[in-house]
């Protein structure tokens, strides 16, 4: 795998593109347990992207994550705005330092633990860093299409084991017991970032 412009414009489109699909999804589970406003809050997020994804994919990988992140602080909003730029700014961060695809895993763990100090989250919490799993999957084995298969698997679990667990970070813990029997929308959203990625490297290896 390597991280040519064009690549990265593959894997930005269509991670932009399978979010702005979802949308009607993550509201409705935002409807559920939040105030109904993830799917639109993503949707703003990644059209901003999709508006720049020629100069994205030109910039060098780890800058081209960082004004991914800048863009979805500056354009999600919300809670979930703030994380998601706190995990593109870290991971791009140690990808400019770092070479992929063997440090694949320090550099999504490093988006994971800056959600987590900036969410004052942890894995096994009803919130985007369910996916917690998918990072101790990539820590587990070599890059290569098994992987992916079980990443993909991985990220469809972990995101439905939310919908019996209580709420305890975020809008939907003011909902106590009642937040229970919904998938976070949060970690909805990230499941479909990492499968939108799956698919492209699948496609493409
Ligand atoms: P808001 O809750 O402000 O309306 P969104 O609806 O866009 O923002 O995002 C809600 C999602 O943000 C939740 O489903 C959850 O996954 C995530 N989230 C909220 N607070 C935290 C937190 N402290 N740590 C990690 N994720 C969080
Ligand atoms: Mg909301």
């Amino acid at each position: 795998m390597s991280l040519e412009p064009e690549m990265m414009r593959s894997l930005v489109k269509a991670a932009a593109e399978h979010v702005i699909a979802s949308a009607a999804e993550l509201t409705a589970l935002d409807q559920a347990i939040g105030d109904g406003d993830h799917g639109a809050n993503m949707k703003r997020g990644f059209e901003a992207v999709l508006g720049k994804l020629d100069a994205i994919a030109a910039l060098p990988p780890g800058e081209a994550l960082k004004t991914i992140g800048k863009t979805l602080v500056m354009t999600v909003g919300g809670a979930s705005g703030p994380l998601y730029g706190s995990f593109f700014l870290a991971a791009g961060d140690a990808l400019s330092n770092k070479q992929l695809p063997a440090d694949l895993a320090d550099i999504f763990g490093s988006g994971v633990s800056a959600v987590s100090t900036r969410g004052r989250s942890k894995a096994g919490e009803k919130t985007m860093l369910a996916l917690f799993p998918v990072l101790e999957t990539l820590q587990s084995e070599a890059i290569g299409p098994e992987l992916i298969a079980r990443v993909r698997t991985t990220a469809h679990e972990a995101a439905a084991r939310t919908a019996p667990m209580q709420a305890t970070k975020g809008r939907a813990s003011y909902l106590g017991a009642r937040s229970i029997g919904h998938v976070d929308p949060g970690a909805r959203s990230s499941c479909v970032l990492v499968h939108a990625v799956c698919d492209t490297l699948e496609e493409r290896s």
